[in-house]
């Protein structure tokens, strides 16, 4: 059996932003080898995710307007979280509903896909360093 694994290194213009990193885990399957097998990818940090779904920004505007009603990132001081100082309570909310991973099956040296799947990076408190695993095993 094979395995490949590999990091994604991410600082974001702004606090919330979804990046689709497709292209990057496909260039780590062919980087593998691995033909038949399947690829975890998943989120190293606990105010981000990785998430599935369509390429569609109308989407994606509302995937953020909905987080946001959901779990609001003011008041700070709404979260009992950020009594420790800081100030993320709200993306650590955001970060449980959209998931930490996602595991893809490799087929024929593809991403086995079903219609329009994409993989977002989905972060929630940016502007720093923060990065995503790929983990490829295989034959
Ligand atoms: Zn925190």
């Amino acid at each position: 059996m094979k395995s490949y694994r590999k990091e994604l290194w991410f600082n974001t213009k702004n606090r919330v932003e979804f990046i689709n990193i497709t292209r990057d885990v496909e260039e780590a399957v062919k980087e593998s080898g691995v033909k038949e097998g399947l690829c975890l990818v998943n989120a190293m940090h606990i105010t981000a995710s990785v998430f599935i779904n369509d390429d569609e920004p109308g989407l994606h505007e509302d995937y953020k307007e909905w987080l946001e009603r959901l779990a609001p990132h003011e008041p700070i001081s709404a979260y009992r979280h950020n009594r420790t100082g800081e100030d993320n309570g709200d993306a650590h909310l955001k970060r449980q509903i959209m998931g930490r991973e996602v595991v893809v099956a490799i087929t024929d040296g593809k991403l086995d896909f079903g219609p329009w799947e994409q993989i977002f990076y989905g972060e929630f408190d940016g502007q720093r360093r923060k990065r995503v695993l790929i983990k490829i095993i295989g034959e």
